[in-house]
């Protein structure tokens, strides 16, 4: 670039072939609305910066950005026509949005041949933007390589410029408007809307959509999907100000851009999931066990009590601008992770959201709401109300799912603005189905004796679906968003064993199930008559049936229930709901009630776990790309050493220390325990102990099962986690609503790291636990006994059941029959072996 006598000379974004913008295959850019410019066909496969400035604007799919120069002029990049419906596929955008860049610096990267196949050209345009104050001069080329000068850009002199803000000036008034056929699929919906919002707001006049007998002006997503503007209907478009006629022109443009609704799929790629045969049936994947009926609680919002009314409009206007923000901030972060995991759909959803959080209609009703003496929380609410009112009126189905979108909306403003104080009123013995729950919001729903839960999305080894297992809550998960159009209050069966939601039961369903109810009831009665006693297989070998436990309160139900210890305090939930991080004696304190909860039982205490799927409000961790692969578990030290060593403290502290274990999260490597080892020790010279607690680590990462040997020798025991093991071993991502029939711990891949473990545990006299999952599942029993497992870890309400399952086993012949399953083909053929040797009744 050179920059002499104020000319500036933009270098080539591309190699290839050069065109005058007339010969291009698009009428609006061929027209010049959008400014003078030049194209190149291109040959390679990275659009370079043609000059140092910076960036202003990035499409949010990665085919177009804008970049400001030092002397002014902008410079937009549009890589192929009509390639807006990759929505970013074969795009990888190298630089964000406000970055600082350097002429021959790389900004995007694409997929040449993807856009060949798939779009309508590759033709690449080079626009100068602000063609008012600049004038462009291409150089005479045929073809230009990379970097080689391309055009030279002059400031116009003041007495063009001003002619030409003249001339605006007194256009300023003129309208420029055009009737166009919407041709998105579905209509006028979130995308769409959001794509004319973003095109309007790319120019400064003042641009509005009128159908049938309303308006709405372009830069308010809701007032845009409020017009119900379905595909076909014919809408007029104008368009007020200097720039009315190109803004025409790129509306007309944006307006008749058909966008797929492929991208319209659910956050998690909804994968194949187990089509029912049966109508009036959904089918998931059981995440905790147990069949129940009643009826469906749709959780929506928050209910919020009566408006006492007479507030401060300024204090309330504030609290709602901090809850907005705070929104936001959270929206800004998934939709940054969604970005640098390039998941477009998700980035598709939270940048509509984001634009719903902004929109003028919401936000100007909520303020006009709290004027009038409206607390923050119903004004926010009334405002969404209504706006969903407008969008069920329509009575298209696409609409109406934009309002589950604002109810989103409407649930995170609240809970911001209510902190730890909101809660739900939930009709007692209701079958609770939701889109996808947080581990909060189950604990909520199990204090308010909700009887089951059913999910849309989720993975039956998410942390909400350990909880549930926990609380005896029956939990299916991955049911599909049909769940969500199950009327509220229906009568429903769910039979979660086998992962089904029975929409339609009929009386004599009902009382079938509740005969299976009362059968089992008795069952577990008889079971949890014997449960305080040790549990011995048939040749006498002794192992103990411990619990998972999230809180004091657990500990006692398992006590009560039979507990021989507890064999994982999953330390993060205990303080999930907090907005402040607990000290170390409020730590202490929680640690030693847990104690105090188990008579003379020992308990397993692991240090805290976060990252990945468990996030703390109070511990804001860094942006990763991929954060189960990142800083979880026990890798936080590395970041954050000081909360490890205030943890390592408050557990010093309780007493009588010999009862408690301290498990570590997450180990993949000897090192790891070394220096926590270490530590521990210099902990206790400081705080004058003379015994060090016993260290065990947890078997939840490949890595960790094949060093078991070596991790044996200098750690106390081994936990196997078989939840997070099985999602490292099978590359599954335990949350996965498409696979989660498939992040089966059975698979013998599985069954071998268990094994191996076992075996390097052995020579060094170490025992081994399992507290993942599959220590509660009956069928597993007799494998993890015979692979060498003397201690289970399960959720309180099972320990009867597991209990006797050991009792009816032969730990001799669980041992020779285990083996040969290490052979099998898969988790299937592994379950259905199980069935054959040691039936489930
Ligand atoms: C596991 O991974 O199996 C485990 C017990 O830990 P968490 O489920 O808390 O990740
Ligand atoms: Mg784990």
């Amino acid at each position: 670039m050179s920059n002499n006598n104020n000319v500036l000379t933009l270098s080539a974004p591309l190699s290839g072939p050069v065109l005058a913008l007339n010969s291009v295959p698009d009428e609006v850019f061929a027209s010049g609305a959008m400014g003078d410019g030049i194209a190149i066909d291109p040959l390679n496969d990275c659009l370079q910066a043609p000059c140092d400035g910076v960036i202003i604007h990035v499409a949010r799919t990665g085919h177009a950005l804008t970049i400001r120069a030092d002397n002014g002029a902008e410079v937009l990049m549009h890589v192929g026509i009509d390639t807006v419906e990759l929505n970013g596929e074969g795009f990888a955008l190298l630089v964000k949005e406000g970055a600082r860049v350097s002429q021959g610096q790389a900004l995007v990267r694409f997929d040449l041949d993807r856009i060949a196949r798939q779009c309508k050209s590759l033709v690449s345009l080079i626009i100068l933007t602000n063609s008012d104050r600049f004038e462009l001069t291409p150089v005479p080329l045929k073809t230009v390589k990379v970097g080689e000068p391309l055009m030279h850009i002059a400031a116009r002199s003041t007495a063009t410029v001003q002619a030409a803000v003249d001339n605006s000036n007194c256009e300023a008034g003129s309208e420029a408007s055009a009737s166009v056929r919407i041709t998105h699929r579905g209509g006028l919906h979130a995308r769409p809307a959001a794509l004319i919002r973003k095109t309007a707001q790319g120019f400064s006049s003042q641009s509005h959509l009128h159908f049938a007998d309303k308006s709405a002006s372009c830069d308010s997503l809701i007032g845009l999907m409020g017009l119900g503007i379905g595909e076909g209907d014919e809408v007029r478009v104008s368009c007020r100000g200097k720039d009315a006629e190109a803004a025409l022109q790129g509306l007309l443009a944006a307006l008749s851009v058909a966008v797929s609704e492929a991208h319209h799929a659910p956050v998690v790629a909804a994968a194949p999931r187990r089509a029912s045969v049966e109508t009036d049936v959904l089918q998931g994947v059981c995440a905790a066990p147990g069949l129940v009926c009643g009826p469906l609680f749709r959780l929506t919002g928050i209910e919020l009590p009566q408006d006492t009314g007479n507030h401060s409009a300024a204090e309330q206007q504030q609290r709602l601008d901090t809850a907005l923000e705070q929104v936001r901030d959270e929206i800004h972060s998934t939709l940054e992770h969604a970005r640098q995991r390039k998941n477009v759909e998700e980035e598709d959803i939270f940048a509509a959201h984001l634009a719903l959080l902004e929109d003028p209609a919401l936000l100007e009703a909520a303020s006009a709401a709290i004027a009038h003496g409206s607390a923050a929380t119903h004004a926010w609410r009334d405002a969404i109300q209504a706006q969903c009112a407008v969008l069920l009126a329509l009575g298209k189905p696409l609409f109406a799912e934009r309002a589950n979108d604002l109810r989103d909306l409407q649930q995170r403003v609240l809970r911001a603005l209510l902190g730890e104080a909101w809660h739900f009123e939930l009709p007692a013995g209701s079958i609770v189905s939701a889109h996808e729950l947080t581990p909060s919001d189950l604990l909520q729903l199990s204090e308010q004796q909700a009887v089951g839960i059913c999910m849309a999305e989720g993975g039956a080894t998410s942390h909400v679906a350990i909880l549930a297992r926990g609380k005896g809550l029956p939990c299916v998960v991955a049911l599909g968003a049909e769940v969500l159009d199950v009327p509220q209050g229906q009568r429903v069966v769910l039979d979660a064993v086998n992962g089904r939601l029975e929409l339609a039961p009929t009386d004599a369903r009902h009382a079938e199930v509740q005969q299976i109810r009362d059968a089992q009831k008795l069952r577990c009665q008889q079971q949890q008559a014997q449960a305080q006693q040790p549990a011995r297989t048939t040749d006498g070998v002794s192992i103990e049936i411990a619990a998972n436990v999230a809180s004091s309160s657990e500990a006692r139900l398992a006590f009560e229930n039979g507990a021989d210890g507890v064999g994982l305090l999953r330390t993060e939930f205990l303080f999930v709901d907090r907005r402040t991080a607990p000290d170390e004696q409020e730590q202490r304190q929680a640690y030693q009630a847990v104690l105090d909860a188990m008579g003379d039982k020992s308990v397993i205490i692991r240090t805290i776990d976060v990252g990945g799927d468990k996030q703390l409000d109070y511990l804001p961790l860094p942006v990763e790309a991929n954060p189960v692969l990142g800083l979880r578990g026990i890798r936080l030290a590395q970041v954050r050493p000081e909360l490890l060593d205030q943890q390592l403290r408050a557990l010093l502290q309780v007493s009588p220390l010999a009862r408690c274990r301290i498990l570590l999260p997450m180990v993949s490597e000897v090192d790891e325990l070394l220096q926590i080892r270490q530590r521990l020790d210099e902990l206790c010279v400081e705080l004058k102990l003379t015994q060090r607690p016993e260290l065990g680590v947890m078997i939840e990462v490949p890595a960790a099962a094949l060093m078991a040997e070596q991790l044996a020798e200098h750690a106390d025991f081994l936990s196997i986690g078989t939840n997070d093991l099985s999602q490292y071993t099978l590359a599954m991502d335990r949350d996965h609503a498409g696979l989660a029939a498939r992040v089966d711990a059975l698979h013998p891949a599985l069954l071998r790291l268990i094994a191996q473990t076992c075996a390097g545990a052995a020579k060094h006299g170490r025992w081994v636990g399992v507290c993942g999952a599959l220590a509660s599942d009956p069928l597993a029993t007799p494998v993890l006994v015979g692979l060498g497992v003397s201690e289970l870890s399960v959720s309180p309400p099972q320990i009867g059941e597991i209990k006797d399952r050991v009792r009816h086993l032969d730990a001799a012949q669980c041992r020779q029959l285990s083996l040969e399953l290490l052979d099998l083909s898969s988790a299937k053929a592994v379950r259905h072996a199980c069935q054959h040797h040691w039936p489930l009744s």
